[in-house]
């Protein structure tokens, strides 16, 4: 268990600093594209469209993708430590996951949603009570839409849930999770604005919806490496998550890894 320094918390807390950059590029792309297309006629102008869209698409679908707005995806350290990330709570799972966490002497960083910890507000003071850190997961977690949000319904779901948070735990989330990790072009507007810094992963194990605890165990760990953030799911249907994680630290314990939370940046508003 460790606390990271200020200095290498200030490096990876990472804002993005110009989000409208690349909305200018993506609309410069399609002005690009329409002259393709008016000079040399569809057969050139049809791929330049294709090939644009499909970046995006791509960017927008693939939750490491970085093009569209930048993401921490493992910190940078040789030593055995990992950073557990905890989605979608809080949930009835919140209290045996911080049992278990203490009893493992392991802190972790739980990405939260606004509505359900306005509707559990004792389980969000628990989680900080407890020594642990919060970040904003979203106030509703649109699943299925929030890769297709606009910008102003975005800034609904990143800047409620920064204000619910708020409210509910007296602490302003520093850290965002997208949901299903899907990140449009118009994340990076709200995350600028609310001075938060995404958060990927670089081990997983499908625990939201994968309800056989080996599988995702065996898919965990084979990713887990030095500097490794384990993205965790709590409160899913299937059950198993309080389990995954028993076992998880289990594995942890016996691999001589150590759980580290990194600082939040001392600028913060
Ligand atoms: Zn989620």
């Amino acid at each position: 268990m460790a606390s990271w320094g200020m200095t290498r918390a200030r490096t990876l807390h990472r804002v993005p600093r110009r989000p409208g950059l690349i909305l200018g590029l993506l609309a410069l792309s399609q002005v690009a594209v329409v002259a393709l297309w008016w000079r040399w006629g569809w057969r050139i102008g049809l791929p330049a469209m294709l090939l644009t869209h499909l970046t995006v698409v791509w960017a927008t679908l693939y939750p490491r993708a970085t093009l569209l707005c930048p993401a921490l995806s493992r910190l940078p350290t040789a030593r055995r430590e990992v950073w557990l990330t905890i989605d979608d709570g809080p949930s009835a799972d919140t209290g045996p996951i911080l049992d278990l966490l203490e009893r493992h002497d392991a802190r972790a960083t739980f990405f939260l949603v606004g509505e359900r910890a306005v509707a559990q507000p004792e389980r969000v003071r628990d989680i900080l009570r407890r020594g642990h850190g919060i970040g904003n997961h979203s106030a509703s977690h649109p699943d299925t839409r929030f890769w297709r949000l606009g910008p102003a319904a975005m800034e609904d779901e990143i800047g409620r849930n920064q204000s619910l948070l708020t409210v509910v735990s007296g602490q302003t989330p520093r850290w965002f999770r997208s949901v299903v990790g899907m990140t449009n072009p118009f994340v990076g507007l709200s995350l600028k604005r609310h001075r938060l810094a995404r958060v990927a992963w670089s081990a997983r194990g499908f625990d939201g919806v994968d309800c056989d605890p080996d599988q995702v165990l065996a898919r965990l760990t084979r990713d887990i490496a030095p500097g490794a953030i384990v993205l965790l799911h709590e409160g899913a249907a299937h059950g198993h998550n309080v389990e995954i994680l028993a076992r998880l630290l289990e594995w942890l314990a016996r691999e001589g890894y150590a759980t580290v939370v990194p600082s939040e940046p001392a600028d913060s508003p």
